[in-house]
């Protein structure tokens, strides 16, 4: 298992190279997170040890269930999944860091409510639906400004950047759309020089797509499967609540 795993983490590399090199980026612009849902905290140790830092869970009893494990080695916790708000007191207990996958205003003002309360703050990315699939996460690419806007508002929620989702498609146009969209709004946001508003990382590109996404500007992939294998769950149990 620990070969397996070695082995992918030393192909991943491989990739991410030879996609920096295809667009002329540095690789060490580019951020590694392991999407870690379903994987067991023994194999999450394995990547941590081979020099990983950052893991992402989807779900909020995930990160409860490997928390303690994980512990004797650092790291640091980001949250992609869906966030209801009867588990933001959750989320600031085990120590995430950075927040993915934040959509929507009702969201962003009870977590600044529990921030101020616990005087906190917290990274977040706005998460963007790019591919206009009903079954995913994400605001529809023209509201993401409003809300940048307001969530620039709360003095605890530090935005620095966006995220998305690229749509499931062997057509490689299709799937790169998704990602100049998201680039886009970066760059627009990015014009508008809104007060507590950093649009430095782009958080795309997954195990099937992360070429696409890294030529796009991504600063942050999220790779599951490509290092740990095939989940047995399907990911529609994790996007859809
Ligand atoms: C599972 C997941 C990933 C990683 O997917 P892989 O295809 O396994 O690399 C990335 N982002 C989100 C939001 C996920 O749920």
């Amino acid at each position: 298992m620990e070969q397996e795993i070695l082995k992918n983490l030393e192909l991943l590399k491989n990739r991410i190279d030879n996609a920096c090199k295809a667009c002329g980026r540095d690789p060490k612009e580019v951020k590694v997170l392991l999407a870690t849902k379903t994987v067991t905290s023994q194999k999450i140790k394995i990547a941590l040890q081979a020099g990983l830092t950052l893991i992402a869970e989807n779900k909020v009893q995930e990160l409860k269930s490997k928390y303690d494990d994980l512990q004797s080695i650092s790291h640091s916790n980001h949250f992609i999944g869906y966030l209801q708000t009867n588990k933001i007191k959750d989320i600031l207990k085990y120590d995430v860091s950075c927040i993915h996958s934040l959509d929507r205003f009702e969201l962003a003002d009870k977590l600044h409510k529990r921030l101020l309360f616990e005087n906190k703050t917290m990274d977040v990315l706005i998460q963007v639906n790019t591919s206009a699939e009903q079954s995913k996460y994400g605001i529809h690419p023209k509201g993401v400004i409003e809300l940048v806007q307001q969530v620039a508002e709360f003095e605890t929620l530090k935005i620095k950047g966006l995220m998305t989702i690229g749509l499931f498609s062997a057509e490689t146009e299709l799937v790169e759309k998704c990602f100049q969209l998201l680039q886009q709004l970066q760059k627009d946001i990015q014009g508008l020089n809104i007060p507590n508003v950093e649009m430095n990382e782009l958080s795309m590109g997954m195990s099937n797509d992360l070429e696409i996404a890294i030529a796009h500007g991504a600063t942050i992939i999220r790779v599951g499967t490509a290092i740990f294998g095939q989940r047995i769950y399907p990911d529609s149990y994790y996007w859809n609540e």
